[in-house]
């Protein structure tokens, strides 16, 4: 930082930072830093429910364990946060990549075997262009117990009143699926109300619409048919074994609006909290960057990824495992947002006025079509990298073409070609802080035109400061004032970009960052400040499981009757679902055959 721009950002300090407290006031609490507790505790000297198998969660992994151990004749008890059940997965695309040789498969002549997706899944020799592998660093044992049991859950998805798409699996929506051939399926959203708007889809195309909620509600009416209790609004909050740090574990403490809880697990508990990427402390463990204006997480605000199973977990002596996969530079652990203007930015889940969550997420967001429409700047009004970059890739079928498993020249076929888009945001302001802060993207009115934007709420949200608009430039820059801008942007500064970026346009070339042939000045008033910070997406590194799915100490030993699946537990490189229900079944199926508490 120059001199000048110190003596800038001196003179307006105070004034900034009172304004930018008020700001900050109708902020939803985001992932602000949460303390958790690592120390074990005496188990409770009472209970006040009790079931064979206690499930903490019901999302994707949660609520098919619960199905799963129920019918096979255990009482289950499952807990859930919430109000709601589905987690990350109601509001997921519903993109499902189980394979193996499910039945949709064969049906489109797909020829694929659990070998087959074993192999795809663990093969080191596929990389990214940042260079970065997908599966090198997956552990065997879980990965052969996903190739194994992936198309029996495909079938029992099937048989528990998911209805898919009815065309052959294809590529579409699916991350580090391996590469061999098309296994991505798709939850078609039939009539069930959409927890995004609030309202069912348009009836031409329920059948054709892939979508998480397809997936989540008809799985709540299998869990309800089967006789699972389903308790929301518990959190759960300790996890006991028979003394605090040995013996099996025997039970659960939730919180519910504020009264305790405790809950007896008879055989087992299983674990299907989501992950970690909503703790700020727990998530740089793996990432010193993520400070907490990373505070759009994908998912949110219908559920929170809080890293409580994990760290209930290690309270009794649990492992963490695979934590590569966590920070390795492939897939959507961290995104490029696709929506500017609101907190909530995932490019593929915007909360609409009428969705029962709609009050905490305040405003839908602008979805930016071209990015040549706007500029990204950082904290301090400086452009950091071509705007239209993109984030980091993944690995899907026939991604490397020609394919051959384990062959060096997979790697060769590959083109270094690093996406450092999402790095560069990261990099912050060379001021000593972690973080790069929030990231701005400003246009004009010519841009609101070219984007058709409607750039007002419920579009955008200017209560919580997403969002300024000014008459001039400087004017801009002094207004953008909110709870994660922890410097005043010097107007000097973003002028100068401003003047800098036309002359780019003007010449047709970006000698600062290479975007490609910049296209649009941005001159006409009014002009506009959008927030467009990255947004964390998935958990890939958690708690440590072996093929069942039981929790294991630091040692390597299994914590008796302890199950872990889904964004929660490591060990297994892939974007979402697919690993979750599998890896739920799997854990319902074991739990119930544990011998239990005498
Ligand atoms: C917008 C979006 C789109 C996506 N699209 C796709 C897609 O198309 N395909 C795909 O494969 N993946 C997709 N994903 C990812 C996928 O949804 C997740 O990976 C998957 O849902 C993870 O399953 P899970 O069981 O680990 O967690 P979740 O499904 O999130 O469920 C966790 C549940 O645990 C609850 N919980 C957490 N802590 C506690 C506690 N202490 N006590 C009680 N309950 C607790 C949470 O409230 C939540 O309901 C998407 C994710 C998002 C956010």
């Amino acid at each position: 930082m120059s001199h000048e721009e110190k003596e800038n950002n001196k003179i307006s300090r105070r004034q900034f930072l009172k304004r930018a407290a008020a700001a900050s006031a109708t902020v939803a609490a985001g992932p602000l830093i949460q303390q958790g507790s690592v120390s074990a505790k005496e188990k409770p000297t009472q209970w006040d429910k009790e079931a064979d198998v206690v499930v903490i969660g019901a999302g994707a992994t949660g609520l098919p364990a619960a199905i799963v151990a129920q019918e096979a004749g255990a009482k289950v008890i499952l807990v859930e946060a919430e109000f709601d059940i589905g987690g990350h997965a109601i509001t997921s695309g519903g993109n499902i990549p189980l394979g193996g040789g499910t039945s949709a498969q064969k049906k489109a002549g797909i020829n694929d075997s659990p070998d087959l997706l074993f192999q795809d899944l663990t093969d080191w020799s596929i990389v990214q262009p940042n260079g970065f592998p997908d599966y090198r660093y997956n552990d065997r044992e879980i990965i052969r117990a996903f190739a194994d049991n992936s198309a029996p859950t495909f079938e029992w998805l099937v048989a528990h009143g998911v209805v898919f798409v009815d065309k052959a699996p294809d590529t579409l929506g699916g991350i580090s699926v391996g590469n061999s051939v098309p296994r991505e399926m798709h939850s078609a959203v039939m009539n069930w109300p959409m927890i995004q708007t609030g309202k069912s889809a348009d009836p031409t195309v329920q059948a054709t619409t892939s979508s998480g909620n397809g997936l989540m509600r008809p799985l709540e009416v299998a869990a309800k048919k089967a006789g699972v209790q389903i308790l929301l609004e518990h959190k759960m909050t300790s996890i006991y074994r028979q003394t605090p740090n040995s013996g099996r574990v025997v039970g659960i403490t939730v919180d519910s609006k504020g009264a305790k809880l405790n809950i007896r697990a008879k055989k087992a508990v299983i674990i299907g909290t989501g992950g970690s990427t909503g703790n700020v402390n727990f998530r740089r463990m793996f990432d010193p960057r993520l400070t907490e204006e990373y505070c759009g997480l994908s998912g949110m605000p219908w559920s929170d990824q809080d890293a409580s199973g994990e760290i209930a977990s290690m309270a009794i002596g649990a492992c963490l495992w695979g934590l590569y996969n966590q920070t390795g530079e492939f897939g959507a652990n961290i995104t490029k947002p696709g929506l500017i203007g609101c907190q909530y930015n995932y490019r593929n889940l915007r909360w609409m006025p009428g969705s029962p969550v709609f009050h905490l997420a305040r405003a839908s967001g602008l979805r930016v079509a071209d990015w040549q429409d706007v500029i990204l700047v950082n904290m301090l009004g400086k452009r950091f990298y071509d705007e239209t970059g993109d984030q980091f890739t993944a690995n899907n079928a026939r991604y490397v073409d020609p394919y051959v498993p384990g062959s060096y020249l997979n790697a060769e076929k590959i083109e270094y070609k690093p996406n450092n888009f999402i790095n560069a945001a990261l990099a912050g302001i060379a001021d000593g802080y972690n973080g790069g802060g929030p990231i701005w993207a400003i246009f004009d009115a010519d841009a609101v035109t070219r984007e058709r934007w409607s750039p007002r709420p419920p579009n955008v949200d200017i209560d919580a400061g997403f969002f300024f608009t000014a008459d001039t430039i400087s004017e801009l820059a002094t207004k953008i004032m909110m709870k994660y801008q922890r410097v005043p942007m010097p107007p000097k500064n973003l002028e100068e970009m401003l003047a800098r970026y036309n002359s780019f346009v003007d010449a047709g070339k970006d000698v600062d960052f290479g975007k490609p042939t910049p296209k649009y000045k941005i001159a006409k008033p009014p002009f506009y400040a959008a927030w467009a910070t990255p947004v964390i997406h998935d958990t890939r590194a958690g708690l440590r499981i072996n093929a069942k799915c039981q929790v294991q100490d630091m040692n390597g030993q299994v914590i008796p009757g302890l199950y872990c699946g889904g964004e929660s537990a490591g060990g297994f490189s892939q974007h979402g679902l697919a690993r979750a229900i599998c890896q739920g079944y799997i854990a319902g199926k074991n739990a119930v055959a544990e011998k239990g508490a005498v």
